[in-house]
């Protein structure tokens, strides 16, 4: 119950850049074919390597945003796929399989989808720490 709270939520969130709507899953994935992102409540363990990467990568800090960091990567994705050849894509395809290497981190897909991610946090800031809180108040009563 208190997980469709959650779905609908962030879905009301997601349907603003025409993505039809979010599932509660294990994962943060973004699936172009239905138009629809999977988010996970979960944290896991590349979390810290990935987290250092962005930081280091784009000059940046998200260490306390990496929920809707997360959420707004896979929208980024949604936002930048015109930007994107079909080679890109293929290659994006291939190598998802090594979703925790430096080298799918740096793929152009990746690439673009953080950087509209960090672009928004900053155009965005007050109103994505509070929605992230809205979040894990949520998530804290599931
Ligand atoms: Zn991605």
């Amino acid at each position: 119950m208190k997980n469709n709270l959650l779905e609908k939520k962030i879905t009301n969130f997601v349907k603003k850049f025409g993505i039809r709507r979010a599932f509660c899953k294990d994962i943060f994935f973004y699936n172009i074919k239905k138009n629809t992102i999977d988010f996970s409540i979960y944290t896991d363990e590349r979390e810290p390597a990935h987290i250092k990467f962005i930081n280091n990568k784009y000059d940046t800090d998200i260490t306390d945003w990496y929920f809707i960091f997360s959420l707004l990567h896979e929208i980024g994705h949604h936002e930048t796929m015109n930007e994107l050849t079909d080679n890109d894509w293929l290659t994006e395809i291939l190598v998802r399989n090594h979703c925790d290497s430096e080298i799918y981190w740096n793929l152009k897909a990746e690439d673009l989808a953080n950087k509209w991610a960090i672009q928004y946090l900053i155009d965005h800031t007050e109103k994505c720490w509070n929605f992230q809180k809205e979040c894990y108040e949520l998530m804290r009563q599931m």
